[in-house]
């Protein structure tokens, strides 16, 4: 049978116990081959300590692999995630950078946890702490299994509805890395860098474009178009705005583990067939 290219499994956006996942490297790949993924990318928030693992386990299943990261970056005040692909995980540049990126989150999870302690909420910090795989990288994903698990809500997504997101009582404002730099990490690594999820941004039309445009002449060259929080709809904006400006599709779950996730690895749309695969750029 002959195969479009667009129509591969490919699964690439995902997270390990490395960053904010529960699965460690190995079981997420194993996981990722028993769900017919047929090309996985491991990219965790702000760190690449998992790569090894991953991409051993993947060699050793032959499930193709490719190295990545998902950059916390900050944009006009707002958070945005870029991910990258097919990085060398050695580069020291890129290495610095996400030190520096991390460097802020313990400091700002000890703040959120004094303010959920006004809130009435004692000793978040430590109980978070017992989710945290990486001490490196404390986020607000294990606060709200904490506060699942203590019964202050029924799931990690009240948690951020009432506590975890801007205006709410737990919520710290952060300074992540630029867009630009956080491009020319990716791009000095010899990967390729990814505008992750946009349809969670809630930006308007306007600043959609501005966001494109200016990651774009940074040296970006590709949006995730599929995605589990995307819609028909969005799969259809995004597609019309990565043609517009130029750029190739990704596509990736964004799992984060069983139960958890919007959607299992691999079980996502596939790409319309008009886009540019971004793994038609791969190495
Ligand atoms: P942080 O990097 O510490 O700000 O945490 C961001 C992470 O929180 C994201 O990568 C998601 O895994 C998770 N997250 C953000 N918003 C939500 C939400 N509304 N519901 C569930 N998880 C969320
Ligand atoms: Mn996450
Ligand atoms: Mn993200
Ligand atoms: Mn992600």
């Amino acid at each position: 049978m002959i195969r479009v290219s667009g129509e591969l499994n490919a699964d690439l956006h995902s997270h390990s116990t490395v960053s904010d996942g529960t699965l460690a490297p190995t079981e997420l790949v194993r996981r990722a081959a028993q769900q017919g993924v047929e090309l996985f990318a491991l990219t965790d928030h702000d760190e690449v300590g998992g790569i090894a693992e991953a991409a051993r386990c993947a060699a050793a299943l032959g499930l193709p692999f490719v190295a990545g990261v998902e950059v916390s970056v900050t944009w006009h005040g707002r958070t945005v995630h870029v991910v990258g692909l097919d990085i060398d995980a050695e580069d020291q540049a890129l290495r610095a950078g996400l030190a520096q990126v991390r460097s802020g989150r313990t400091a700002r999870a000890r703040e959120m946890a004094r303010q959920l302690a006004l809130a009435g909420i004692d000793g978040a910090f430590e109980g978070a702490l017992k989710y945290v795989g990486n001490p490196d990288l404390i986020s607000r994903t294990h606060f709200a299994r904490h506060l699942v698990e203590r019964g202050v809500c029924a799931d990690t997504r009240e948690v951020f509805g009432r506590y975890l997101v801007e205006g709410k009582p737990g919520y710290v404002p952060h300074r992540w890395a630029e867009l630009a730099q956080a491009v020319r990490w990716i791009v000095g690594a010899g990967g390729i860098a990814v505008v992750a999820h946009p349809g969670r941004y809630k930006l308007g039309e306007a600043e959609l474009g501005q966001l494109l445009a200016e990651f774009r002449d940074a040296g970006g060259a590709a949006l995730e178009v599929v995605t589990s929080n995307h819609g028909a709809h969005e799969v259809r904006q995004f597609a019309d705005l990565a043609l517009q400006f130029g750029l190739a599709a990704s596509r990736g779950s964004d799992f984060h583990g069983p139960g958890e996730s919007h959607a299992e690895l691999g079980r996502i749309d596939v790409l319309p067939y008009r886009l540019d695969p971004v793994w038609d750029r791969l190495r």
